[in-house]
């Protein structure tokens, strides 16, 4: 990259390389021959700015354990161990892992990375107890359900210390939503009673190559720290069955949730209201009360 040398000028590529000699993205990719695959969700992003701008949303990371799922070529990544994170990155596409070698050997000791699928891996044992922060250009298809699972399970506070996660924008907008609006459901419903969600950014779909059909987001979480005696999975089976039905009255349905019927009336919910009129404290009384 010729602007490097030169004081005046300076690309956003190398803007942000001064403090160790990586060659562009693009070369790494061009060097390994990582031409993206559809089916791995891969969608690379090479603005050096931007990954600084996104490694940066969950604040200092130096000497931080982070998780990043689908390092890929190693944007994010290279992002990440610049800001002195001690990255752990599980990838499933064993061609990249030469390149992210190279990026290994840049940063000594900080980096591990793990050939693998993100959504059969106990992420807490990769980690031996300690915490850690999550950061991660989803692949699309697997991102919802690494979410959910980052968010569900009975044990909490987790052991993650925050999420900072690309989506599609539709599902960030899904995690973010208030009650009364289309994008309002389970998502939201389990996002923000474990903690709080914030859309951190959003990122034009020109900044991926190959540029893919829609737009995305960053979304920002972090864990709530009380335990509020609400089961997981009953809370689940609530919101599944109340948005499963969203345009119809909770009478009809949450029939087929034992107790629920009786529980709205204990708690003073209309029954005949419709599921996404009810804020994320609702579901959760009703979940507690059905939980006992
Ligand atoms: N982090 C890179 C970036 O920002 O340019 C690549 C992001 S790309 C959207 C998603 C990455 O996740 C790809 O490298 C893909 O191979 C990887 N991937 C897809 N499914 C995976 C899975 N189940 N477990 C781990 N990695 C996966």
């Amino acid at each position: 990259c010729d602007d490097r040398r030169d004081p005046n000028g300076g690309r956003d590529c190398c803007a942000a390389e001064p403090m160790t000699d990586l060659p562009p993205l693009r070369e790494v990719i061009a060097a390994h021959g990582l031409s993206a695959s559809k089916s791995l969700g891969q969608n690379f992003l090479f603005d050096e700015q931007l990954l600084a701008r996104i490694a940066a949303v969950p604040g200092d990371l130096s000497g931080r354990n982070v998780l990043e799922v689908g390092p890929g070529p190693g944007g994010l990544t290279r992002a990440l161990l610049r800001a002195g994170a001690k990255v752990t990155a599980i990838e499933m596409d064993r061609r990249c892992l030469p390149a992210l070698a190279e990026l290994g050997d840049a940063f000594p000791g900080q980096l591990t990375v793990i050939e693998g699928d993100a959504l059969k891996i106990d992420h807490d044992a990769l980690f031996e107890g300690e915490p850690y922060a999550i950061l991660s250009n989803l692949p699309y298809n697997v991102g919802t359900a690494l979410f959910t699972r980052w968010m569900g399970g009975e044990a909490w506070p987790p052991n993650w210390t925050s999420l900072t996660l690309m989506f599609q924008q539709e599902v960030a907008q899904r995690i973010v939503a208030q009650p009364g609006g289309s994008a309002y459901g389970r998502l939201a419903v389990l996002a923000q009673w474990r903690g709080t969600a914030k859309l951190a950014m959003k990122v034009h779909r020109s900044a991926f190559t190959p540029p893919p059909k829609v737009m995305s987001a960053i979304v920002h979480v972090t864990p709530a720290a009380m335990p509020d005696g609400v089961s997981a999975s009953k809370l689940e089976q609530v919101t599944a069955a109340a948005f499963g039905q969203r345009r119809k009255m909770l009478r009809q349905s949450l029939k087929g949730v034992p107790g629920a019927l009786d529980a709205l009336e204990t708690l003073g919910i209309d029954p005949q209201r419709r599921a996404e009129t009810l804020d994320v404290g609702e579901f959760v009384v009703l979940a507690r009360a059905l939980s006992t």
